[in-house]
C-alpha cells in the first residue's frame, strides 16, 4: 500500500555567504540525499548526534522551507513542488511537537485560544458547541483536567507545557506528527510520561510519527523502525529489534554502545566515539564516517558506501559488508 510519507534524495544545502558582498563562499550539507518511508500509523525514529541534519529533515518534511533537490510525497501526493496555497490545506495532515514546551506556546494566549486556533484556522469545527466538544477532548486526550482549559501557559509544570503542546499538534486532526526532541527538555520522571502519552495516542488515533531524538534508551522504548543518520546521511535503517541486536553499521554500534542495557549480564560491547563530527560544509571523502570509525580500512577513505540489504528490512551503508562473514567485526560482535 502507499506509505504516508515518502521521501526521495532529500537533499538541502544551505549557502554561506562572506565578504563585503555577501557572495556564497560554499554550502553546507545539512541533508545530502537521503530516502525513507513512513506507513500509516507506524512511527520511524530519525537519530543521530546533534548536527546531523535530522531537524534538517523534520522541517523539510513540514516543508518550512524549500528543498534543494529530491522530493516529499505525502499520501500518494508531490508537495515540495506544490503553491503555498495548495500547500495550505494539506499542512493540517502534518503536525509538528516541538522540543521547548516553554518557548512554544504563547505566553499572552490561554491555553482555551491556543488549541482553538488550529481548529478555527482549518475549519474543522462545525460551530460552536462542536468547537467546545473538542476543546474537551482534547484536554481529555493528553490526560489534562478540563477546567484547566482556561489557564495560562506559565501556570503549567513543563510536561503538563508539552502535554499543551500534543494536544495543540493534535487539534488539527492529523495523520503524521514530528516530534523533534519532543521529551528532551524534560525531567527524567516526566519524559517518561510524555514518552506513554506519546505511546498510547499513537495506538488510540492511528498516528504516524516522526520521532527525532538523540536518545536511544526513549526512541528503543517507543518505536517501529528507526534510520540512524551521520553527516547529512541514512548509514541504517531497520526495525527495532533488528537494529538495537544487531546493528549493520560501525556508527550504529558505537551509539548503541552507550545506552544502559536493562537487563544484566547481557552489557553491550562498549565503543567509545572519539572525536566531534566533522563539518557538513567538507563532508570527508569516501565513508563520511572514516574519520572516526573503529574498524575503518582503506577502502573507506575513497569509496562511498551504498545504502544496501544486510538482512530483513534492514539496510546499512558499510564496506564490511563486502568483507568474508568472519572477516566482518559487526557479524562476530560477542557481548562482553
Ligand atoms: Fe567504517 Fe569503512 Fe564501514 Fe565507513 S565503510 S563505517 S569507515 S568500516
Ligand atoms: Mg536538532
Amino acid at each position: 500500500s502507499t506509505p504516508l510519507l515518502q521521501v526521495d534524495d532529500l537533499k538541502k544545502h544551505f549557502p554561506i555567504r562572506g565578504g563585503l558582498f555577501g557572495t556564497v563562499t560554499g554550502q553546507v550539507h545539512a541533508v545530502d540525499g537521503i530516502s525513507f518511508s513512513i506507513a500509516k500509523g507506524e512511527t520511524l525514529s530519525l537519530v543521530g548526534e546533534s548536527g546531523c541534519g535530522k531537524s534538517t529533515v523534520g522541517r523539510a518534511v513540514l516543508q518550512l522551507f524549500p528543498i534543494t533537490a529530491g522530493q516529499v510525497v505525502l499520501d500518494g501526493q508531490r508537495i515540495d513542488t506544490l503553491s503555498a496555497s495548495s500547500m495550505r490545506p494539506l499542512r493540517q495532515r502534518m503536525q509538528v511537537v516541538f522540543q521547548d514546551p516553554f518557548s512554544s506556546l504563547n505566553p499572552r494566549m490561554r491555553v482555551r485560544d491556543i488549541l482553538a486556533e488550529p481548529i478555527r484556522n482549518f475549519g474543522i469545527a462545525k460551530d460552536a458547541a462542536d468547537l467546545e466538544a473538542r476543546l474537551a477532548r482534547l484536554m481529555d486526550t493528553v490526560r489534562l483536567p478540563r477546567d484547566a482549559i482556561n489557564r495560562w501557559p506559565h501556570e503549567f509544570s513543563g510536561g503538563q507545557r508539552q502535554r499543551i503542546g500534543i494536544a495543540r499538534a493534535l487539534a488539527a486532526e492529523p495523520d503524521l506528527i514530528v516530534c523533534d526532541e519532543a521529551v528532551s527538555a524534560l525531567d527524567v520522571s516526566v519524559k517518561a510520561q510524555i514518552v506513554n502519552l506519546l505511546q498510547d495516542l499513537q495506538k488510540e488515533l492511528g498516528l504516524a510519527m516522526l520521532f527525532i531524538s538523540h536518545d536511544l534508551a526513549i526512541v528503543e522504548h517507543m518505536t517501529h523502525r528507526v534510520a540512524v543518520m551521520y553527516l547529512g546521511k541514512i548509514v541504517e535503517v531497520a526495525g527495532k529489534r533488528s537494529l538495537f541486536s544487531a546493528p549493520m553499521h560501525p556508527y550504529t554500534e558505537a551509539l548503541l554502545s552507550a545506552v544502559p542495557v536493562p537487563i544484566p549480564g547481557q552489557a553491550r560491547t562498549r565503543k567509545i566515539l572519539t572525536g566531534d563530527v566533522p563539518s557538513p560544509i567538507n563532508p570527508p571523502k569516501g565513508c563520511r564516517f572514516h574519520t572516526r570509525c573503529p574498524y575503518a580500512f582503506d577502502r573507506c577513505r575513497v569509496d562511498e558506501p551504498e545504502l544496501r540489504p544486510t538482512g530483513e528490512g534492514h539496510i546499512a551503508a558499510c564496506h564490511l559488508h563486502d568483507l568474508p562473514r568472519a572477516q566482518n567485526p559487526l557479524l562476530n560482535a560477542v557481548a562482553a
